[in-house]
């Protein structure tokens, strides 16, 4: 294998992972730390000795919050430790830790972000080869982790991360938000730094449901479907878009922003109902959805969805040119029993092990018993909540003990099924209200 080499000072030498906050040059691989610049600029008496502190304040500041201080960022993939962005399989493994199951999603998600920050690091040259932007699609039901993880994913990488649901979106003149405002949200997470939020990632939720309607005779005007997904075009494939910074709709004499959106990462996420019908179809297969063996339906539909093609995104109501701005088309699966009573103990921030320790911070000893888990899997099964279920039905459960136990002497609660079933009959749990 090729030996790397750290991008580094060319005057003191000092890499980003030893605390250097390195300038580019246009020459390839030149860079110069700001300490570097500072040393040069008092030698050169071009700032007096308390513009350095100041501005060696700054620095400290701005590296305190983990920010260049020009504003761009410069901590995309410092989150591992290492100070280079991490590897498509050290990707995969960070969201192992917070995602159970949907391999195929995590792995082509971190390849796809691993390959759309290098692209970022690529150096301006016109002759060279210009790596396009990779934006993703996810098609899966509801609840099933496509937010997670695209969240987690900004997490590792430590960029400014926002969701936006497709659904408020409507075509310029219409009563909802511009689509620009959708990077109004990007940019309040970026503290309103331009170049910070230009390197973020939007999560896209519900992109099914600005699908074209042209076939439903009862929508008369498509104020949601065709017009948005022209709008929507124009920010995937990157262009300079004016965005009002208080989101909303925009008016004349509003002050706008200016943002660039080339870099920015776009991941979307639908639930795509009905689409392994598409796929059968197109597979010239008939699709024996409605079986009514569970686990024939199951393999059934999960054998279909991994076979999910840009085709059967256009069968749904995506225009042609949005699906070619979304190249990395990857799918999520339903949760089954299994992946739910996973969830449950499994992730690193898992919903047991957050009690455990909200209680183990009043001293108490919490122990979850095995029938408990699968009372609350069966619950949330039963009242079709799926993985978002399992928080509210915990919640529920737990609701009188941390009213209590703060206020008592007990140091130890064990929570078995029978506990869980007294709780949620006391409280009068209303799945319809999750
Ligand atoms: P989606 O975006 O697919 O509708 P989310 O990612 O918002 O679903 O999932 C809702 C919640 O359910 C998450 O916040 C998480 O607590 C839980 N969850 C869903 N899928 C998974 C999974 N595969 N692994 C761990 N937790 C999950």
């Amino acid at each position: 294998m090729a030996k790397k080499t750290a991008t580094h000072c060319s005057f003191c030498g000092r890499t980003e992972a030893q605390g250097a906050t390195l300038l580019p040059s246009p020459i390839e691989n030149a860079h110069i730390c700001l300490d570097c610049i500072d040393t040069a600029a008092s030698m050169l008496g071009l700032i007096d000795d308390d513009e350095v502190s100041e501005e060696k304040a700054t620095i400290a500041r701005a590296r305190a919050n983990n920010r260049n201080p020009h504003g761009s960022d410069t901590t995309k993939s410092q989150s591992l430790g290492n100070g280079s962005l991490p590897k498509p399989a050290e990707i995969k493994a960070f969201l192992d830790e917070y995602i159970i199951g949907q391999d195929q999603a995590k792995k082509y998600l971190s390849v796809a972000v691993y390959n759309h920050y290098k692209r970022l690091s690529q150096p301006a040259d016109k002759n060279d080869v210009e790596i396009e932007k990779s934006n993703i699609v996810m098609v899966g039901p509801t609840g099933t982790g496509k937010t997670l993880i695209a969240r987690t994913i900004a997490r590792i990488l430590d960029v400014p991360f926002t969701i936006v649901d497709a659904t408020v979106l409507t075509q310029a003149g219409y009563v909802g938000e511009d689509i620009e405002s959708l990077l109004t949200r990007l940019l309040q997470v970026a503290d309103y730094d331009v170049a910070k939020a230009q390197r973020g990632i939007v999560f896209i939720d519900e992109i099914d449901k600005i699908a074209r309607k042209g076939d439903n005779p009862s929508i008369t005007r498509d104020v949601g479907g065709e017009g948005v997904q022209q709008g929507l075009l124009k920010l995937l494939e990157g262009s300079v878009v004016n965005v009002p910074p208080q989101g909303g709709r925009k008016h004349p004499e509003q002050p706008m922003i200016a943002v660039d959106t080339k870099n920015i990462l776009f991941i979307c996420g639908g639930a795509f109902d009905g689409i392994e019908q598409a796929i059968a179809h197109r597979l010239n297969k008939s699709f024996v959805g409605f079986s009514t063996d569970a686990a024939t339906r199951r393999i059934e539909r999960d054998a279909y969805m991994s076979h999910v093609a840009p085709q059967d995104l256009k069968t749904f109501g995506l225009i042609p040119e949005i699906i070619g701005r979304l190249p990395i088309l990857t799918h999520l699966l339903p949760l089954d029993r299994n992946a739910l009573r996973r969830i449950l103990t499994e992730p690193k921030n898992a919903i047991v092990r957050q009690y455990v320790k909200l209680f183990e911070m009043d001293n108490v000893k919490l122990t979850f018993q095995p029938d408990a888990l699968d009372y609350i899997v069966d619950k949330a099964i039963e009242f079709k909540l799926g993985a978002r279920g399992l928080r509210s039905i915990v919640e529920t459960v737990m609701m009188n003990a941390m009213f209590d136990i703060p206020s008592s002497d007990t140091r130890e609660l064990t929570v078995d099924a029978e506990f869980c079933a007294r709780q949620l009959e006391a409280a009068h749990f209303d799945a319809n209200a999750v």
